[in-house]
């Protein structure tokens, strides 16, 4: 007999392994619930440093771990690779897209959300999000094709236009214009400089929103020392193959599109049959569960508490932990508790040696300090010693390696 089957524990099943399903899992399985992890990949996704891996500093392995290796630190904890395709809320039940089922006692959703193309005409054809490590490989691929294409004469240019100016966009186009400047030249001598460009166009008159206003100004003058152009207070009104098109009707041309904004539920979440609140997210209680089936939780971004918050890594894991604390609670009889987040602050990366650090208390910081304390936080948060010791190494080669190799991860 494995130990969940003899465990005694509430059955519990989460259906994502991102940042807010690992820390329910781990919770609910120390406190000796038998978990089933459902994810439909077999591996688990950093996606703060997906970027890394799209401009070719970082390989998908070292932003991925196992999800089987995560598990197996958990004696009640069992993994499952498939997607959740409906809920039966009734039944306590769910269905999956392999044809099996799975009963709970509890179930945790987090399956966090997706790329929202906003309607944009065009932009879901020619466009390339940042949501997967796939999207990822996608866009590094084209990037580098658009490069030999142009060093070799097939192509007239590798124009790229980032949509959005948040972290993930900032992130993006900072790194994209140090490797033009940096690198390009070394490795593609055979391109001038007026062949590349790097944009940013953002609807907003500024960059990262949720920044106070001197490092948004901060971030803005970080980016256009890079040669980044910005296209503040502007929409994009098309996507195009060769060019993006802007709300005044001006044509930038493109010849990769990065689409860094917009994010909604998965749109299977319209068949689980729960209360949807804005942007497609579950609605849930101050607990995090549903009014009406106070068994069923939702963390990370895909839920939608009364208060709204932050669609990043750490209000996910904090919800996570609650949720896994909940459930432990409840089944030993206690009552469920209201959620309240801890915000320990937000911080992005414009590129090397240049990053924005804003601490709950108005405090902040930015340039060298805030770039290390960056890389400390990013690294630390990693699953698993191996990816931390390779993203490490990679940063020191990428940031103080020889400027020809900053882009060495191969195809
Ligand atoms: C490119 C990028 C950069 C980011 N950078 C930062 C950053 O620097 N700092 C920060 O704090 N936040 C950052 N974020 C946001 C942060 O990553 C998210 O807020 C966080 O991952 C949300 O956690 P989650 O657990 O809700 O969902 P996710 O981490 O998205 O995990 C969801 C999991 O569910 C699985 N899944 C989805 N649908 C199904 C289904 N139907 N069936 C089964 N499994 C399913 C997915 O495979 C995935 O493993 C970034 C996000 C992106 C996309």
């Amino acid at each position: 007999m494995t130990a969940q089957n003899s465990a005694r524990g509430p059955r519990v099943v989460i259906v994502g392994a991102g940042f807010a399903g690992l820390a329910a899992a781990r919770r609910a399985a120390r406190g000796g619930a038998r978990v089933t992890l459902v994810d439909r990949n077999t591996y688990i996704t950093f996606q703060p440093l997906l970027y890394q891996v799209a401009t070719a500093g970082l390989s998908p392995g070292d932003v991925s771990y196992p999800t089987r290796s995560f598990a197996a630190k958990y004696p009640t904890m069992r993994t499952r690779q498939a997607a959740l395709s409906k809920v039966l809320p009734d039944e306590r039940r769910v269905e999956l897209d392999d044809g099996t089922g799975l009963e709970y006692d509890y179930l945790v959703l987090a399956t966090g959300v997706t790329t929202n193309w906003l309607g944009v005409p065009g932009a879901e054809r020619d466009a390339l999000p940042i949501y997967s490590v796939g999207d990822a490989i996608t866009l590094r691929k084209r990037l580098q094709r658009r490069l030999e294409d142009t060093a070799a004469g097939r192509r007239a240019s590798t124009h790229v236009v980032v949509v959005g100016g948040g972290a993930t966009g900032v992130e993006m186009a900072g790194t994209l214009a140090e490797l033009r400047r940096r690198t390009i030249p070394l490795t593609h001598p055979e391109i001038g400089p007026g062949q590349t460009s790097v944009t940013l166009v953002e609807r907003f008159d500024h960059v990262l929103s949720p920044y106070k206003p001197r490092l948004r100004a901060a971030a803005a003058r970080a980016l256009a020392k890079r040669g980044v152009r910005l296209r503040l207070g502007s929409t994009v009104a098309e996507v195009c193959p060769d060019a993006v098109v802007l709300g005044d009707g001006t044509r930038l041309p493109s010849d990769v599109t990065v689409w860094a904004l917009g994010v909604a539920a998965p749109p299977e979440a319209a068949d689980w049959g729960l209360p949807q609140g804005k942007g497609g997210r579950i609605t849930v209680t101050e607990a995090l569960n549903v009014e009406r089936y106070p068994e069923i939780f939702v963390a990370g971004d895909l839920a939608g508490p009364p208060d709204p918050l932050p669609q990043l890594a750490q209000p996910a894991i904090q919800m996570g932990e609650h949720v896994g604390r909940q459930i432990v609670a409840a089944t030993r009889g206690g009552p469920v508790r209201p959620f309240a987040y801890r915000d320990p602050g937000i911080m992005a990366t414009v590129g090397r040696a240049e990053a924005v650090l804003q601490f709950p208390n108005g405090w902040t910081m930015h340039g060298l300090p805030a770039w290390l304390a960056w890389i400390v936080l990013h690294v630390a948060y990693l699953l698993g010693g191996r990816n931390r010791m390779s993203v490490l190494i990679n940063f020191v080669w990428r940031y103080t390696g020889p400027r020809r190799t900053a882009a060495s991860v191969i195809e």
